[in-house]
């Protein structure tokens, strides 16, 4: 190869901008990190901003890049950590429910009082939704019970908002044991067999990259007001203007300074990043990408058109 070629071949970094999560499989992880991470440190001289913070969310190449780093990172991970999930993968549900730290404290028993479907917001928006489906689910100890609970969308109505907690006479935990169960539920895949379930995967990238690349769940950008029209028109001013009542909040979106948004320092990223790690945070959004990349397979989709599938689906 000349000289001539060999520039003339070399993949710019923000030419990888515009390809698929498919497209970008052929290329290597670190080219790959190297180039999302130059694109994002790259400043324009005239306001001293880092602009690609915004190109960047949400891109296939942050979800191919944030793949290929949770899966090595993962793999590193606590080897104990990672044999207990291997190891609860294939006992009953019934195992989990006595084994999982959160599940196992989390209720205690039931009166059948009713209070915390009361209290429960999503049961007042889900008519078919109702706390107490769960609590008898989890109580019958019946595997077959569990294993339909767990595939079913019914799992992922909760809000996790806690009211129903604080008003349970039994001081039941259900906001815990529906998370611990929503864990269990991804690590045997029962999740792809519910709309909501099969959307955890979207989750992941959408409040796990945020989480991953900006340190906050909820990004100013994520929401758009037009999905919102309940919200109202002060709602859709608000998100049109974004970038201008952030500031006036007091935070700074791309560059350096405080709130979601901000160009992080790399040691800021780097501490945080530790902290997801060994929460077994990692093992569980190893586990989405394996899972997601199966069923697209199953279906005969590209990554990228699952990923938009299980976004918009239901
Ligand atoms: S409030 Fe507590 S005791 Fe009453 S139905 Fe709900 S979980 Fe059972
Ligand atoms: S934590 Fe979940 S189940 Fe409890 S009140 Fe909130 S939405 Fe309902």
């Amino acid at each position: 190869m000349t000289k001539d070629s060999s520039v003339r071949n070399k993949v710019l970094p923000t030419d990888l901008l515009s390809k698929s999560q498919a497209e970008l499989e052929a290329v290597p992880d670190d080219e790959l990190v190297t180039s999302y991470e130059s694109m994002r440190d790259q400043k324009a001289p005239e306001d001293e901003t880092y602009p690609n913070i915004r190109r960047l969310y949400g891109t296939p190449l942050e979800r191919e890049k944030d793949r290929r780093e949770v899966r090595a990172r993962a793999d590193a991970c606590d080897a104990e950590m990672q044999e207990w999930y291997e190891k609860a993968r294939n006992q009953p549900c019934t195992w989990w429910l006595k084994n999982h730290l959160v599940a196992k404290h989390a209720l205690k028993s039931c009166l059948a009082c009713g209070v915390c479907t009361a209290q429960c917001p999503a049961a007042q928006y889900y008519p078919e939704y109702n706390p107490r489906i769960i609590v008898d689910a989890v109580l019958s100890e019946n595997e077959e019970r569990l294993a339909e609970l767990l595939k079913s969308d019914t799992l992922w109505y909760c809000g996790q908002c806690g009211s129903c907690k604080p008003k349970c006479s039994r001081e039941n935990n259900l906001m815990g044991l529906i998370s611990s169960l929503r864990f269990l539920a991804q690590l045997k895949g029962y999740h792809l067999h519910s709309v909501r379930g099969r959307q955890q995967y979207a989750m992941r990238h959408l409040c796990g990259g945020n989480l991953w690349n900006r340190a906050c769940t909820l990004y100013f950008r994520n929401v758009d007001a037009a999905n919102h029209p309940d919200f109202g028109p002060r709602y859709a001013k608000y998100h049109a203007e974004a970038d201008t009542q952030m500031v006036r909040l007091g935070a700074s979106p791309d560059r350096p300074g405080q709130f979601g948004g901000r160009k992080l320092p790399p040691q800021t990223l780097a501490e945080f990043r530790a902290c997801v790690a060994w929460g077994g945070t990692l093992a569980l959004w190893n586990q989405l990408e394996r899972c997601a990349a199966e069923d697209a397979k199953k279906n005969g989709v590209s990554i990228d058109e699952y990923h938009d599938r299980v976004h918009r689906e239901g």
